[in-house]
């Protein structure tokens, strides 16, 4: 007989049909693919179903216990009464229904059966049995029509043909533990469990890809055997041991990608940038405004150090909103030139790389005007390249990058999928981007037609909770910046609840009057741009900016608008004030002018969507209003307020939010007003929302990369598998002692690169 492994194609191993169905609708074309379609949950036999979860409109299955059952003859009514039109044109005249009404200790549902006469003696009050049918809502209830039904029995009499799928279902799962897959339309559980049973029985062979040492020190089963047990476990214990391996495997493989991107990063060789006395940067430093903290001078030189080496520097810099990190990065871009090299800066938006080129121009001073008549011989130029310029202010930019004029260049990420050309980059700082993917880094690298690969440094204020960092940063060595520079004002939050307190919104508007009045100015956030778009704004990025709002949380009324909210202060609370707008949907010039407006001065208040969220600094901003705040992610908000109380005056921050006290909405934003420290935000953040929001779509090969992994809950397992990939990579970099794991490897990149390409 021919030997069956993973790659053993289904067809010809179960029914044609069944196979052909596999593929077409779930694209399980394989063994191994089958095998790695997890179940998404476990049922108890007998264990009564949550009827709270249930969703209207899905099919389900459900264990509950018959409450009351009641039946009802409507008599015979003639053939064709209530046919000819409506649903029920074609089917026999409905003579008896039985109504079963299953609970689970606290919720109700109600199966109905249409002239099925025996279920009302076979389903007698305090009966459990397992209900499979679609979730409809009649009159606020809900129900389940027709549905099938298993009886556990003893008496195989009393087992219905009705239930027999159901049957087989609860029979081949002597244990009692019984998978739940994820179903897509024409696929049941009951085709799945089947496949699934038959291909384990056929015992296929499943070379163990993790060598025997790393599982005994961590008390892992092999993987045939996990294989068998996460469909299944004969108990809850099994499936546990299972899962372990599973999730250690995956989290063995993304790291392993990482070790080895980092070994291979580390190994290119690189232009070493050694600090070059006597130049831009002694010349920066020298006039410094402020002493850098203790943070801003360490991490300085660690980059110092990095950008002498003959190697690439592949580094990350965390640190809080406000901590000084651009400072930092300029300084390195600054020791970049002094070795004859381009630098350029990348930003999410081009608000930010608008304001990030004007903030170098100030800060540079007469040194940032290289070219300019009259400048000094050490001076660099600062080139500005978004989408936004016209053709020849582009076609200028471009020339000056490709003939090295520009020593910076600040820009969009886009500027890296474009033609851009330099003449000698040598340092490629990524700022406030926690979701540029491992791809993206890796492209960026390959971003020099010719020489050695650039230098990087990555930078996000975003704190981010430390398994996220490794999985999404684990090929970077990272750095933080965990102290504020002194002298900055503390940021006060406090929750405003507009339904309880209509007053304290009031009250919020006289403050932005007060603050105006002494000088400063101020922000009004809010979740959407217009009245008539759609809940969200998208980020120049692509990804979803809007809140994770509660799923379940019904919304009352559409979120805020910046246009509703922007006329609605301009003729009333703030009509003597300068309110400015801004949000993504301004032309890119309309945006800039909007920002330098309010930058200068020249605007009180900016009405805005989360545009500012990121990087945007204006010291003498002190106060921000947050509207239907509870529709805000915690990191989000976390990160908005870090644009207040950035100069000498405190800052303010008030979230005004109709969520009702002890909602989840509302508890999110106690707590950010409760402390101001980002990681600890971040923490609870991530267990509060789906870590896809928190990872962003530029996670790469998540979908099937980890699919059993949680950033959240396998903190350890993630660890211990950072430190094997570490040790087997720097062991074997190639990993040819380790063939499965090599194959996991490929596996991942494979899937990374398809994930990559189809959003490119
Ligand atoms: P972020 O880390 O959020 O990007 P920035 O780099 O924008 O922070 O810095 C915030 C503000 O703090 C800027 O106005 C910057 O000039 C100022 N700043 C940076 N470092 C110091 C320092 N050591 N002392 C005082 N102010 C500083
Ligand atoms: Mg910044």
């Amino acid at each position: 007989m021919q030997e069956i492994g993973l790659d053993t194609p289904l067809k010809g191993l179960i029914g044609a049909r069944t196979a052909a169905r596999l593929s077409e609708k779930l694209e399980l074309v394989t063994v191994g693919d089958l095998l790695r379609y997890y179940p998404r949950k476990y049922d108890q036999r007998g264990k009564l179903t949550d009827l709270a979860k249930l969703v209207v409109g899905e099919r389900a299955t459900v264990w509950g216990r018959v409450v009351t059952v009641t039946e009802r003859d409507l008599g015979y009514r003639g053939p064709n009464h209530g046919a000819g039109r409506g649903k029920g044109r074609g089917r026999p005249p409905v003579k008896h229904i039985t109504n079963v009404v299953i609970g689970d200790g606290n919720r109700h549902l109600t199966c109905t059966f249409f002239n099925q006469y025996h279920w009302g003696k076979m389903l007698p009050p305090g009966t459990d049995a397992m209900f499979s049918g679609k979730i409809t809502q009649f009159q606020n209830k809900l129900q389940m029509s027709s549905p099938s039904v298993a009886i556990l029995s003893d008496t195989p009499d009393t087992r219905s043909r009705e239930g027999s799928d159901l049957l087989e279902i609860i029979e081949s799962f002597p244990g009692g533990v019984i998978p739940v897959y994820p179903l897509v339309e024409g696929v049941t559980q009951a085709i799945l469990q089947r496949s699934v049973r038959t291909v384990l029985d056929l015992r296929p062979v499943i070379p163990d890809p993790v060598p025997d040492g790393l599982l005994a020190q961590h008390g892992l089963i092999d993987l045939t055997a996990a294989l068998d047990d996460i469909h299944r476990p004969r108990n809850h214990e099994h499936r546990e041991h299972a899962q372990r391996r599973l999730r250690y495997d995956e989290a063995l493989s993304v790291q392993l990608v990482l070790a080895r991107r980092k070994a291979q990063a580390r190994n290119f060789p690189a232009e070493p940038c050694p600090r070059a006395p006597g130049g831009l940067l002694d010349a920066f430093d020298a006039n410094l405004p402020f002493e850098l903290t203790e943070g801003q001078r360490e991490v300085g030189e660690t980059i110092a150090r990095d950008l002498a080496t003959i190697h690439p520097m592949n580094r990350l810099l965390q640190g809080e909103v406000g901590s000084g990190k651009t400072v930092v990065a300029l300084r390195a871009m600054l020791q970049v030139i002094d070795s004859g090299r381009q630098a350029v800066m990348l930003a999410p938006t081009e608000v930010l790389a608008a304001q990030h080129a004007r903030s170098l121009r100030d800060v540079l001073g007469p040194l940032g005007r290289g070219g300019e008549l009259g400048a000094s011989a050490e001076s660099t130029a600062i080139t500005l390249l978004t989408g936004s310029l016209g053709a020849r202010a582009r076609k200028q930019a471009l020339l000056n990058i490709a003939s090295g004029q520009a020593g910076i260049v600040v820009g969009t990420h886009a500027l890296l999928s474009e033609g851009v050309f330099f003449a000698n980059l040598g340092l490629i700082v990524v700022d406030e981007q926690h979701r540029f993917g491992v791809e993206q880094r890796h492209a960026l690298r390959a971003k020099h037609p010719e020489g050695n690969p650039p230098h990087v440094l990555v930078m996000t204020a975003t704190p981010i909770p430390r398994t996220v960092a490794m999985t999404v940063f684990g090929d970077l060595d990272t750095s933080t910046l965990h102290q504020l520079p002194r002298g900055r004002s503390p940021i006060g939050t406090t929750v405003v609840p507009a339904a309880e307190k209509p007053a304290w919104v009031e009250r919020a508007w006289q403050r932005i009057r007060e603050e105006v009045a002494k000088g400063h100015q101020a922000y009004v956030v809010c979740p959407k741009i217009g009245d008539d778009d759609g809940d969200a704004e998208l980020s120049e990025d692509g990804t979803l900016v809007d809140p994770d709002a509660d799923p379940g949380e019904e919304m009352k009324r559409p979120p805020l608008s910046v246009t509703q909210v922007a006329a609605m202060l301009r003729d009333g609370p703030l009509s003597d004030l300068r309110v400015g707008v801004l949000h993504g949907r301004l032309v890119p010039g309309e945006k800039d002018d909007v920002m330098s407006a309010f930058a200068r001065g020249g605007l009180d208040v900016l009405v805005a969507t989360t545009v500012i969220e990121v990087g945007v600094d204006v010291p003498n901003a002190s106060m921000m209003v947050i509207m239907d705040a509870e529709r805000f992610g915690m990191s989000q908000l976390h990160q908005l307020r870090g644009r207040v109380g950035r100069g000498q005056a405190p800052g303010i921050c008030l979230l005004v939010t109709e969520a009702p006290a002890g909602t989840p909405g509302r508890v999110r934003l106690d707590a950010v007003a409760a402390t101001t420290d980002g990681f600890e935000l971040a923490e609870a953040d991530l267990e509060l929302r789906r870590e896809g929001n928190v990872l962003g779509t530029a996670q790469a090969g998540r979908s099937t990369a980890l699919r059993q992994l949680s950033l959240l809950r396998d903190r350890e397992t993630i660890e211990q598998a950072r430190g094997d990939a570490a040790a087997l990579v720097g062991d074997d970099p190639d990993m040819a002692r380790w063939p499965g794991l090599a194959d996991m490897v490929s596996a991942v990149i494979a899937e990374q690169e398809q994930d990559y390409l189809d959003k490119g």
